[in-house]
């Protein structure tokens, strides 16, 4: 590539117009070019965007040619920690209401972050260092305001202080919109099962499922409905960090962090503050095993299979492996 080759791309106007299929593609190329595979370097931005025939592409330098739309520059580096792999395994632990209601909707449910029961969802930080917060954001503020260019040196302290606190007000308010227009889908990522959330989810002598999927086969399952972005959840020691405000949806508190957490977020999804959650198409097809919590009881599992015989739910059902028996 050469540097005014990379001039003319950067100098394109992006467009903001993001399918879902080329968020999907952004995604799952990641660090590779999607039309010639190469690795993507670090210190440049990649372009998303489209091809003269309407198709999505994700490109680097090696292949920016071939854009007839820059949608957006991508710094994909960002996102790096909380993409999950396509083969990741997760899990999604339910009494045996939500499995039914799942199976006749056919989707998956997204709840309201705010509906979700961590007081922490969304939040920027402990409500003790709130002051430490809002002083960080002033000072960001203040300076804006002092640096705007062709404003007078000598704009008044008290101006400039009383725009700082309507900035932060604002910034605040927005902020907490956001959560209360944002939805989740939570899984549980590992290999194999969980007791601890067995417990929490189908404690004894419920009956409880759990359905297992691999991230790819889920993320295809949802189709294009609403733009889902996935993401692993990051534990955070909140008395030494701040959520980042985009990430923020993705940061909990590292007391959770045995849920190790993959989530499905969607964002401005419904507007009413009514809606405590949105029902989302699923192909029941991407679930590749429902799993009987070992706390069921004995007459559960005859239910189960003529439940989902009549959904036509065709995955296998195994029994709990914490049922195994050891030998010694
Ligand atoms: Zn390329």
């Amino acid at each position: 590539m050469t540097a005014s080759a990379n001039d003319r791309t950067v100098q394109m106007k992006s467009t903001g117009r993001f399918t879902s299929r080329l968020r999907k593609l952004t995604h799952y190329s990641h660090d590779k070019c999607s039309k010639c595979g190469s690795q993507l370097p670090t210190n440049m931005a990649a372009f998303a965007g489209y091809q003269a025939d309407g198709s999505e592409i994700y490109v680097g330098a090696c292949c920016q040619v071939l854009l007839s739309e820059l949608a957006s520059h991508i710094y994909w580096w960002w996102e790096s920690y909380k993409r999950p792999e396509p083969d990741t395994i997760l899990w999604r632990y339910m009494d045996f209401a939500k499995f039914v209601a799942m199976l006749k909707d056919r989707a998956l449910w997204f709840s309201r972050l705010d509906s979700l029961g961590d007081p922490f969802e969304g939040a920027r930080g402990l409500l003790a260092r709130e002051s430490e917060w809002k002083e960080h954001c002033l000072e960001y503020f203040r300076e804006a305001i002092r640096s705007v260019p062709g404003s007078p040196s000598g704009a008044l302290l008290r101006d400039i202080e009383a725009d700082a606190e309507r900035l932060y007000r604002d910034m605040q308010f927005a902020l907490r919109r956001e959560v209360r227009e944002t939805y989740a889908s939570c899984w549980h990522a590992n290999s194999g099962e969980s007791e601890g959330l067995w417990r929490l989810y189908a404690p004894a002598n419920s009956a409880g499922v759990a359905i297992t999927t691999r991230f790819d086969r889920l993320d295809q399952g949802l189709g294009e409905q609403y733009e889902v972005n996935f993401g692993h959840v990051r534990y955070i020691d909140f008395n030494t960090r701040f959520a980042g405000t985009y990430d923020r949806v993705f940061w909990k508190r590292s007391s959770l962090s045995h849920e190790q957490e993959v989530r499905g977020v969607i964002k401005g999804g419904a507007k009413s503050e009514d809606i405590k959650g949105i029902s989302v198409r699923l192909d029941l097809s991407c679930i590749d095993r429902v799993v009987i919590s070992p706390y069921s009881p004995p007459w559960f599992e005859d239910v189960l299979r003529t439940t989902m015989k009549s959904f036509e739910l065709t995955a296998p059902v195994s029994p709990s492996d914490i049922l195994s028996q050891p030998f010694f």
